[in-house]
């Protein structure tokens, strides 16, 4: 498969390191950071590393099939390791919580963001940080990967794809996903099903009453839907029974960009979700609110003392289409 990023300097780098390592998800962590960091994490171990996976966030019930999803530690913890490993997240600071680290060390496809040292691994071409995982265990010692670290490998590559629909999907991630499941026997539907079929009945019911929010904006070009923390409590739902909701808002014909807006009121933040059919991109109205991600996917939070009719104003002056 052709890349264009030196895998070596990174694989050399982890291989030689001797110290405690902690591989760290950022904050509502997704199927990617997820998937990544565990099959970093069973490798690493394979190799007798001394290695620590954790997390601000607990494992969302739709990832708690993935293999030793339960050896998450919850972030922020006392001890200082000797390296942290970011995954999946541009900065530190997408952690959500302060972590002591000696050295810190990037593994990523984000654009821009910080930068850690010569070690970091940051592949902006690809299409998750799953498909930088499996090239950086390849370059590793191809030996590692076994059925477990591949089905962590192809739910990063599924969840951050849309399930091989969204527009970052390119022939060679096909060809990832088709050769973990042809060589290490990857099963697609027990992902699916275990990703998208386990819905609890909260997660419809809140669902009804976000698409009740439904607004279109710039001629149908924008839809925007929100969430209240209040509907949440009521249903007993949290933050993760939120994910995926953007994306019916960007299912609409006509609509380009799409607006999810999460009350936070414990973070005095609305978090906000914006997705593109891929002709904008939405980074960049992200990063104006101090957020960041991809041209297809990204995201911010914006304070809470501007009122939800506000934050709808200033997203949409920012959107220029
Ligand atoms: P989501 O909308 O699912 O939270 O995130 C979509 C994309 O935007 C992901 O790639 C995620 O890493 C990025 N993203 C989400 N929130 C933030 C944020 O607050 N800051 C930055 N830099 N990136 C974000
Ligand atoms: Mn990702």
């Amino acid at each position: 498969m052709p890349l264009k990023k030196n895998y070596v300097p990174a694989a050399e780098f982890l291989k030689n390191f001797k110290g405690s390592i902690l591989l760290a998800s950022h904050e509502n962590p997704d199927g990617d950071t997820v998937g990544s960091a565990l099959a970093l994490y069973l490798a690493l171990k394979k190799l007798g590393k001394d290695i620590t996976v954790g997390c601000k966030d607990k494992v969302p019930y739709f990832l708690e099939f993935l293999p030793a999803s339960r050896d998450y530690i919850k972030l922020p913890t006392e001890r200082e390791f000797d390296l942290c490993i970011i995954v999946d997240a541009s900065s530190h600071t997408r952690l959500g919580v302060p972590v002591k680290a000696k050295k810190f060390m990037r593994i990523d496809h984000h654009k821009g963001g910080d930068f850690y040292g010569e070690h970091d691994l940051i592949d902006v071409e690809a299409p998750a940080t799953a498909l930088v995982a499996y090239y950086l265990l390849k370059n590793l010692n191809e030996e590692l990967i076994d059925r477990d670290i591949a089905t962590c490998i192809y739910t990063g590559l599924a969840t951050d794809t849309g399930f091989f629909i969204n527009s970052n999907t390119d022939a060679d991630t096909l060809k990832l996903a088709a050769y973990l499941v042809k060589r290490y026997k990857v099963d697609p539907h027990e992902v699916a099903v275990n990703v998208k079929e386990r819905n609890p009945v909260r997660r419809l019911k809140l669902l009804s009453k976000v698409l009740d929010t439904l607004e279109l904006h710039k001629g149908g070009k924008v839809a925007s839907i929100y969430v209240l923390k209040e509907w949440m409590d009521k249903l007993g739902a949290t933050y993760e029974d939120t994910e995926g909701f953007v994306n019916y808002a960007r299912s609409i014909d006509g609509v380009e960009v799409a607006i999810f807006i999460i009350e936070k009121p414990e973070e005095g933040v609305w978090k906000i979700s914006l997705r593109s059919k891929g002709n904008f991109d939405v980074s960049k109205v992200c990063e104006k609110f101090g957020g960041g991600g991809h041209e297809y996917a990204a995201g911010c939070k914006i304070d809470r003392k501007y009122s939800l009719e506000e934050v709808k104003k200033l997203l949409l002056e920012a959107i220029n289409l």
